[in-house]
């Protein structure tokens, strides 16, 4: 059976266009009808620059990676016909070492929705039909609202970050950078437990949002008072460094206490004058963040159950006709977070 679909398609820098394509559905995996996504930093990346790091687009390639739909078809009974789920834009190969040892994330041959990290490239979910494997369909309930439900690829990426500091029941929590990710690990730390969580960001738009997803107090990157925190060697148990900016590092490097830990999750460039010393001396446990595994089934819970809202971070949704101008939208940092397309 031969589907027509529309598909958001980006070509290059700038360059993004809704292009009809055919989707093939033989009986295997789960034929899905996205209904709605959400445009992330990466997605952008392409947008504005045509590449993400190093993974340039060379080929024209589906975006995005936050996506839900309900099931047409599949080849696994429990997902009968009309059941919404969020798709898990990951799969992994299943058989190579990292795999082998649950740790998908590091998958040597990882497929991820929407990635010109191979080429060809993988593409991604902003399309009205797409062929899934069974397993990357998470159900969740009928009356569940899907604005939020969109949330959970990048709500998965906050709990993995979370996760890589260990228990934080009772801990003093720092986040710097608070866009959507840091304002999503401010949501996670709090469900987790934290006993107190700083935010920290130049944007006094984005420590609003904060505050609504959890922080219990914010500061002013640039015009706050961080003298306190930085008595006995820093304050906080654990820092999570969510802007991917040289200074940001540092600040988290300065009022995190000795022996605590700072997750790196904000992607960034080199940093030529690498604070070393700060790491060495105070002994912190220095851990990069990178995706999610099993916390994509944690983050669709938490939303349906309303453990996390993440409306605050919702700036208004686009037809997919409109992708151009939500690109453009969600790129203006001064007005927008999160901006959705329905398919
Ligand atoms: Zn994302
Ligand atoms: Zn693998």
């Amino acid at each position: 059976m031969n589907i027509e679909t529309q598909s958001c398609v980006i070509i290059g820098k700038q360059q993004v266009s809704v292009a009809p394509q055919q989707v093939e559905w033989n009986g295997q995996g789960t034929l899905v009808r996205i209904t709605r996504g959400g445009i992330c930093g990466s997605d952008l990346h392409y947008y504005q620059e045509g590449k993400v790091g190093s993974f340039e687009v060379k080929m024209p390639m589906i975006l995005g990676h936050e996506v839900i739909g309900y099931v047409v078809e599949s080849d696994n009974p429990q997902l009968k016909p009309d059941q919404k789920v969020a798709v898990n834009p990951s799969k992994p190969c299943g058989t190579c070492k990292y795999c082998q040892r649950d740790q998908h994330n590091q998958c040597t041959s990882m497929r991820f929705f929407g990635s010109a990290m191979y080429v060809p490239h993988v593409d991604g979910g902003f399309t009205q039909f797409k062929v899934v494997d069974s397993s990357q369909c998470v159900p969740f309930p009928q009356d569940a609202d899907e604005t939020v439900m969109v949330f959970a690829e990048p709500l998965a990426v906050c709990i993995h970050a979370t996760h890589q500091a260990g228990d934080l029941r009772g801990k003093h929590v720092f986040i710097s950078g608070v866009g959507p990710i840091g304002c999503l690990i401010a949501a996670a730390a709090k469900a987790r437990g934290a006993a107190s969580i700083v935010c920290s960001d130049i944007s006094e738009r984005s420590l609003s949002m904060a505050k609504q997803m959890g922080a219990t107090d914010v500061i002013h990157a640039a015009e706050g008072d961080f003298t306190p925190y930085l008595a006995d060697k820093g304050y906080f148990d654990v820092a999570f460094e969510a802007s991917g900016h040289p200074s940001s590092l540092q600040r988290c490097l300065d009022v995190v206490c000795a022996k605590g830990t700072l997750v790196q999750v904000g992607m960034g460039g080199a940093i030529p004058d690498f604070p070393i010393m700060a790491l060495i001396a105070k002994e912190i446990h220095l851990v990069g963040s990178f995706r999610f595994t099993h916390e994509f089934n944690t983050a669709v819970e938490w939303l349906a159950s309303g453990i996390v809202n993440p409306l605050p971070l919702f700036s208004g949704e686009y037809a997919l006709q409109d992708v151009d101008a939500a690109l453009q939208f969600a790129g203006d940092k001064t007005r927008a977070a999160k901006v959705q397309l329905t398919f």
